[in-house]
């Protein structure tokens, strides 16, 4: 039996043909790493965009994940 992991890591290859890291294969499936022991989280528990007050410059897409291990809570920006 496959791994769902990897089913979803190579479709997302399929996607993102030029990602070769299973770094930025990760990124790609929205996986983020627990700061404090290591453990992916496959999804974040919520996000959200942030508009600039000023409306120039780049929206923030807001990530917040929840480490099903310890609890910790963290969060992850990106410009959209
Ligand atoms: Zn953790």
């Amino acid at each position: 039996m496959e791994l769902p992991r990897w089913s979803q890591a190579r479709r997302a290859r399929l996607k993102y043909p030029c990602t070769e890291s299973m770094d930025s294969l990760m990124e790609a499936l929205d996986m983020a790493k627990c700061p404090k022991d290591g453990t992916e989280v496959a999804r974040p528990t919520k996000e959200w965009n942030v508009a600039p007050k000023s409306k120039k410059g780049p929206k923030l897409h807001i990530k917040l994940y929840t480490c099903p291990k310890c609890g910790h809570k963290w969060r992850e920006a990106a410009k959209v």
